[in-house]
């Protein structure tokens, strides 16, 4: 039996396209608009697009769509270009629609040479009420039987700056009954005088989406131009204006958007999370953008292989968050580093272990690392533990510390809790233990019998740290589909701060990028708000599904 993945759709029409030869090579193009920052979504397109020109002949070009003037930005431009990066694939090409704008007029004015376009002196309102519906036919403009002349003059005219905003805009002429209702003499150019991030103040007419995107697939002759099937309509327009223009045939193949669930995947509703406060940046940990979850510590390949298991669809679905935190566990177990922090402590002192004694316990950085490597931790007389390990009066099943009950520090020894040591108001300040000498790994009385191994610091040696807790943004599955607004949904509880705890002092040469366990806490990686005045981690994932735990309890 094979074990090979099966294709999906896409790979079967180009595997077909290779065989027949209708191609020698393919060319695939990832075309984001420069007006936010990358998210999931964008992940999906991204990984199928490069992932195409890494299996096939071929190459994949970066297009920056920018054919909308007032909302783009070269801030976007450079972070999607980080990002892509990040994600681990290299274009052939960078390209901007804008670098086709001159391009682009010249197919408009050869279409209205053709009688295939035509100036409208509607506005947008009068040409959305012509358009009919569709049962209905459409009305024809009063101003489509405009001859070429006229119309290479006005369209002239609207390069120049003639016009303002709105009062004119280019018309394809193909069909006001047609049953697409895109192809009722769609739009192809507007009027907008509006500074350009790349061509500056050269143009204040525009391309709209249909006379821009398949114009600069066919450019860079494209061979496979995927898009979301939103775009299925527009097919049709695609397909016509290449045919017309008798210019390079690109191919649009559409697939489904993906979408995750407990979250939003558009950079309209991100930007509003931005800009009204919601969260503190496009990276700030909790959004799904691509730089969110690189600070808070997703690696490139836990993104791949998500995207990789979602696949290609035909069909809308939602994707759920959990395999996503599945896929980062996967690979944060193999590569971090095991560290112990405590959170919430409480002081241990070992009674019988003398008063400035220090010993190095050994201990393996990663036990899934073929590599053994080790760190060598303080162990002395004083130690916090989590103060939710000790119970003065547990339940039978409690496998941690307890009055009489014997537990295994980490790497280091055996300890018993004799004693309780209490403040005038009954709060617990410490708990007075003894050891068991010898019960380190590799000694005497390494094997003795205990219910549970603690995480736990040497007082002396601890380094103080911020911990950054996360938890989903949204509280319902699909803000976007709820009654209201998206952020009335918000999860009020979606950051905990934990000021101080306490840290082994390996963690003091912390660096970007490393990724740690914290034993028992889940996987960390250092913030980038990390200053001087001290280290700050952020969680990237716990180390169970605990959402899965939760809804089984129900
Ligand atoms: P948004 O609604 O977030 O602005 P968009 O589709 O307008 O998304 P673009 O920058 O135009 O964003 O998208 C670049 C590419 O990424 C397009 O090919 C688009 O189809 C694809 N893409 C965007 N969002 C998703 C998604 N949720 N799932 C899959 N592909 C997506
Ligand atoms: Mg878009």
């Amino acid at each position: 039996m094979s074990e090979e993945k099966s294709l999906n759709f896409i790979e079967e029409i180009i595997e077909e396209d290779l065989r027949k030869g209708n191609y020698k090579e393919i060319v695939t193009r990832f075309p984001p608009e420069p007006n936010g920052y990358l998210h999931l979504g964008h992940a999906s397109s991204i990984c199928l697009n490069f992932g195409l020109t890494k299996k096939y002949p071929g190459y994949t070009n970066l297009r920056f769509d920018d054919t909308n003037p007032t909302t783009e930005e070269t801030e976007y431009v450079d972070s999607i270009k980080e990002d892509v990066k990040w994600l681990g694939f290299e274009w052939k090409n960078e390209r901007y629609a804008s670098d086709y704008f001159d391009t682009m007029y010249d197919y408009a004015v050869s279409l209205i040479k053709k009688g295939l376009a035509y100036v409208d002196d509607s506005t947008s309102e009068e040409i959305a009420a012509m358009k009919g519906t569709p049962t209905e036919h459409g009305k024809e403009s009063s101003y489509r039987n405009r001859s070429i002349e006229e119309n290479l003059d006005l369209f002239d005219q609207m390069k120049q700056g003639a016009f303002p905003d709105g009062s004119r805009t280019l018309r394809a002429k193909i069909d006001m009954a047609h049953v697409n209702m895109l192809m009722r003499d769609p739009v192809l150019y507007r009027i907008k005088h509006a500074h350009h991030h790349r061509t500056g103040d050269k143009w204040c007419i525009y391309p709209m989406y249909d006379m821009a995107h398949g114009q600069s697939d066919s450019i860079e002759q494209v061979t496979h131009s995927i898009c979301t099937l939103e775009f299925v309509p527009h097919r049709e327009l695609y397909d016509w204006l290449i045919e017309k223009l008798e210019i390079y045939p690109s191919h649009q193949y559409e697939f489904a958007r993906r979408n995750i669930n407990y979250t939003v995947t558009s950079k309209r509703k991100l930007l509003q999370l931005v800009n009204e406060r919601y969260v503190t940046s496009w990276d700030d940990p909790r959004m799904p953008t691509i730089s969110g979850l690189r600070r808070r510590g997703y690696t490139p390949e836990s993104i791949r292989d998500f995207c990789d298991r979602i696949g290609v669809a035909k069909r809308e679905n939602m994707v759920d968050v959990g395999l996503l935190e599945f896929c980062v566990r996967e690979h944060l177990n193999k590569i971090a580093l095991r560290r112990m922090v405590v959170f919430d402590p409480v002081k241990i002192i070992i009674t019988d272990y003398p008063e400035g004694q220090l010993e190095m316990v050994p201990s393996e950085d990663n036990p899934e690392d073929e590599n053994k490597t080790y760190r060598d931790i303080p162990f002395s007389r004083e130690i916090y533990i989590e103060r939710e390990d000790f119970m003065e009066d547990p339940p039978k099943k409690f496998f941690r510390l307890a009055p009489g009950q014997m537990v295994r520090l980490k790497s280091a020894y055996v300890i018993k809790c004799d004693e309780v040591i209490k403040d005038d108001l009954g709060n617990i300040i410490a708990l007075h233990c003894t050891h068991i000498p010898n019960s380190k790994t590799g000694e005497a009385n390494a094997n003795i019998k205990v219910k549970g191994t603690l995480h736990w610091v040497s007082i002396l040696h601890a380094v103080p740290v911020e911990i950054r807790l996360y938890d989903r943004l949204f509280k319902v599955e699909d803000p976007s589909s709820e009654e209201g607004d998206f952020k009335e949904y918000i999860n009020p509880d979606s950051l905990q701060i934990i000021k101080t705890a306490y840290a082994e002092p390996a963690l003091k040469t912390s660096k970007f990028n490393d990724r740690y366990q914290f034993l028992r806490k889940g996987y960390f990686m250092l913030d980038k708000d990390t200053s001087e005045e001290g280290l700050i981690f952020n969680r990237t994932v716990t180390l169970k599904d605990t959402w899965a735990k939760e809804s089984k309890k129900d």
